[in-house]
């Protein structure tokens, strides 16, 4: 906390400036500096030693940092103009944060930004910032009945850009901001998207990065940069044409399988029972073959569908509503149905339950055994 400050303070819209508060015996890290009543807070991180109340200090201001960050406060004044020109809308500005390094501007727009539009507003900005200057004239407030000192923001000839009252820090000129790229617009929230952009050496160091990248993909795809787009289209058409054919033959490979199945299907009395063992590649595909089936087997039928893992074995049993006395499923019931002592992991839901268990338990419940069990059930039942 010191009484005076050269650090410039947080304020609305205004970034503190960074450095240091160092003395013979300790040295502080500033990375922030409010205003508390009549002192000045400085927040931070002591690197060495200590400091004393009513110690001497030195300050060390970080100006490479406030002059990058007078060069982002100056961008916004641009952007903040240029959005409301391009967009032709009655642009509210929702609050920009900025620091050293990107800025980030949020505004009341409900629509999707196309690239193309993005375009445009870089192009404008960064033709915009070999031509105008920005002349600071200062002025005294007269509405607030105060003698307050506001500064009157000038950019472009006369103010053909823009004039706003502000007074925070500015650049003299738009030449030193160099180049200017958006790298992310998104949707924040209903009616307030986020722009997030980066200027100078950052904004460069992005734009070669991603040339690379499409140079990249260029030479992977063995075409023409100048083409890239065009062929990355096509390559996605065929793609899409290439999975439907595919979604076409996993439907036409169930519904044989659905078939094949039903037709494995054998009677204990007058219950119809399905217990055979199935080949899939995902549990979501069995889940749709076993209700597929479910909707053909109405009354008195039991299906029993494994699958064989590597160490483990997915198996999935549905009964229909008048079989759901008869296999009232639970842990302990399918471990003496499976006659196994195993671990099994059992989730069931109304009238299908999906266990998994390993290998070696399963391999003694043989076909014939289980065909035997659900016999000796029924007839108890019967
Ligand atoms: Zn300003």
């Amino acid at each position: 906390m010191l009484k005076t400050t050269t650090f410039i303070c947080e304020t609305c819209g205004k970034i503190s400036d960074v450095g240091y508060i160092y003395n013979e015996i300790g040295n502080f890290k500033v990375y922030q500096v409010r205003k508390y009543k009549t002192l000045y807070l400085h927040l931070g991180v002591l690197l060495q030693g200590c400091l004393f109340i009513y110690n001497n200090v030195n300050i060390y201001l970080d100006k490479v940092v406030r002059y990058k960050i007078s060069i982002h406060h100056t961008v916004m004044h641009l952007v903040n103009a240029m959005f409301k020109r391009v967009l032709n809308i009655k642009l509210v500005n929702k609050g920009f944060f900025i620091n050293s390094k990107t800025l980030t501007f949020d505004f009341n727009n409900y629509k999707n930004l196309s690239n193309r539009t993005l375009f445009i507003i870089e192009q404008l900005l960064n033709n915009e910032f070999i031509t105008s200057t920005i002349i600071l004239k200062k002025q005294t407030s007269k509405q607030l009945k105060k003698n307050i000192q506001l500064n009157l923001v000038v950019i472009g000839n006369e103010g053909s850009f823009s004039i706003e009252i502000c007074n925070g820090m500015h650049i003299k000129t738009t030449r030193t901001i160099g180049c200017f790229c958006i790298v992310s617009d998104k949707t924040i929230s209903k009616g307030r998207r986020r722009i997030v952009a980066l200027t100078n050496k950052n904004a460069i160091h992005y734009v070669l990065k991603n040339l690379l990248i499409i140079k990249n993909i260029s030479y992977n795809i063995k075409q023409n940069i100048k083409n890239i787009e065009n062929n990355i289209k096509n390559i996605l058409n065929k793609q899409k044409i290439y999975l439907d054919y595919l979604k076409h033959l996993k439907q036409k490979k169930r519904k044989q399988i659905i078939k094949m199945l039903l037709d494995q299907t054998f009677y204990i009395f007058d219950y119809k029972i399905l217990f055979t063992k199935i080949k899939l590649d995902s549990k979501k595909d069995l889940l749709f073959i076993i209700n597929k089936i479910a909707t053909k087997l109405v009354k008195k039928s039991i299906i029993i569908l494994y699958g064989l893992k590597t160490h483990f074995i997915n198996v999935f049993i549905k009964v229909t509503k008048d079989c759901l006395k008869l296999f009232t499923i639970s842990c302990e019931n399918l471990k003496n149905f499976f006659k196994t002592k195993q671990t099994i992991i059992c989730i069931t839901y109304h009238d299908l339950s999906y266990i998994k268990t390993c290998i070696k338990s399963f391999s003694i419940c043989f076909t014939k055994t289980v065909k035997t069990i659900i016999q000796n059930i029924l007839i108890k039942y019967k």
